[in-house]
């Protein structure tokens, strides 16, 4: 495309502002945060995305983090036109769904039983009316800075202090729902004796991303993880991974098994889905053993369990079962890190960058932050710049300096050396 010439993802954007609000089905992708045009995607392949002007794209979103196998694998997509064959949704049991459960149960040895649904904002919210259910108390715990769907009771912030209650962070949700939610810091293993202390009889559940990706990457201690598992043992609080992001992107056993800690319940998505609609939480048999038509605490779906959805997921996580697939992830995400790191060093940029399994993070700031406050004081202004230098450079970063990125096992050597040329480019381009 000639200077000249109007860009089809103005084009399609301006189109879509018409009927869609703010022209997206999800506020990232508008680009709010970092300014201009999203990019309209037509389709992808591999570490590849192709936009509606036809520029490919190195691509490190990943779908938010599904694509761990790059675009479009062939065996991901013969599975799905195979399964679509035989019919769409059937809204009754199928054997996939157990082959499914199966899987997950031996993939990840806390989970005991699991049930599937639509989406990681399912997952967390049925997890949540679970905990509710099986301890008979109403709050929950969660941390600033990490995402779990937008569920009423996850949308919200803390007060002014530790020990008040939270505000709303969203308009549409009540004050009397969003009281119920205690909100702490990251990586703050003072308040979480305080809180417990405090309060524990009282507390249902603590839910949390044990290693936080909405929040640009931010790592947990050891304290701090082994804390929250003392103090819900303790007081008979459910301890929630919320593996949504995390789980076989960190690793074959999500961040429990690179930390070696066993939660009670677990939520996941993305991955398990293979670029499909799915979501699961499960865990504890005694726990599960409260949800519907076991127990008490409703939860169903029309389209749970759905078999298109079912066959992408299964493919997915055989495939990533093989022989060596973390190592080769894990070393071509840290090359890229390395990459990121000398180029900085290069152009003389207060910057970091840091990975774990296929997930990484970079930061406009001296060191690598630990904590929401501060990832907040890195220089956004400077992510928003380079943001849009990668772009122009055939690099697609996420739209935020608050989120993390995500490589696939297709981002081999060659791709991995284009994007430090991109990096180099775009550093001397932002001076
Ligand atoms: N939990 C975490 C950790 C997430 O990162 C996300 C989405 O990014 C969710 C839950 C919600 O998942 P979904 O967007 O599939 O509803």
């Amino acid at each position: 495309m000639s200077g000249k010439e109007v860009s089809q993802n103005e084009v399609l954007f301006e189109r879509a502002q018409r009927t869609i609000p703010g022209g997206v089905n999800s506020p990232v992708r508008a680009f709010r945060s970092v300014g201009g045009t999203p990019r309209f995607f037509k389709r992808a392949n591999g570490p590849h995305v192709w936009d509606a002007d036809d520029k490919r794209y190195i691509d490190y979103i990943g779908s938010w983090g599904p694509a761990v196998l790059g675009h479009a694998h062939p065996e991901v997509i013969k599975a799905v036109q195979d399964a679509a064959v035989g019919g769409l949704s059937f809204g009754a049991p199928t054997e996939g769904e157990i082959v499914m459960a199966e899987t997950l149960c031996e993939m990840l040895p806390s989970m005991e039983q699991v049930r599937l649904v639509s989406s990681g904002t399912e997952a967390t919210m049925s997890a949540i009316r679970l905990a509710r259910g099986f301890t008979g108390r109403d709050t929950i715990v969660k941390f600033e800075g990490c995402y779990h769907g937008h569920a009423d009771s996850l949308l919200v912030k803390a007060g002014s202090g530790l020990l008040t209650f939270g505000n709303p962070t969203s308009a549409g949700v009540p004050e009397d729902f969003a009281k119920h939610t205690r909100v702490l810091d990251y990586n703050n293993v003072e308040q979480l004796h305080e809180l417990f202390k405090a309060s524990g009889s009282s507390i249902a559940c603590v839910i949390v991303e044990p290693v936080a990706g909405n929040m640009n990457l931010i790592r947990p201690t050891h304290e701090f993880l082994n804390t929250l598992r003392a103090l819900c043992t303790q007081h008979g609080a459910v301890l929630i991974f919320d593996e949504v992001m995390t789980g076989f992107r960190v690793g074959p056993q999500g961040v429990q098994g690179v930390y070696g800690i066993t939660p009670d319940l677990t939520t996941l998505g993305k991955i398990i889905g293979g670029g499909m609609p799915m979501g699961a939480f499960g865990g504890r048999k005694d726990i599960m053993a409260c949800i519907a038509p076991l127990g008490p605490v409703y939860q169903a779906g029309t389209l749970s369990g759905n078999p298109v959805a079912v066959a992408a997921g299964l493919t997915t996580l055989c495939l990533l079962k093989q022989e060596g697939f973390y190592e080769r992830l894990e070393t071509q995400t840290r090359k890229l890190v390395e990459a990121f790191n000398q180029m900085a060093y290069a152009h003389g940029e207060t910057f970091c960058a840091d990975s774990i399994g296929g997930m990484f993070g970079i930061y406009f700031s001296e060191k690598v932050p630990t904590s929401f406050a501060e990832v907040s004081a890195s220089n956004r202004d400077r992510f928003n710049k380079f943001f849009h230098a990668m772009l122009d450079a055939g690099v697609y970063l996420a739209p935020s300096a608050y989120e993390a990125g995500f490589v696939s096992v297709t981002h081999d050597d060659a791709v991995i050396e284009a994007t430090k040329v991109a990096i180099d480019r775009s550093f001397a381009a932002i001076k």
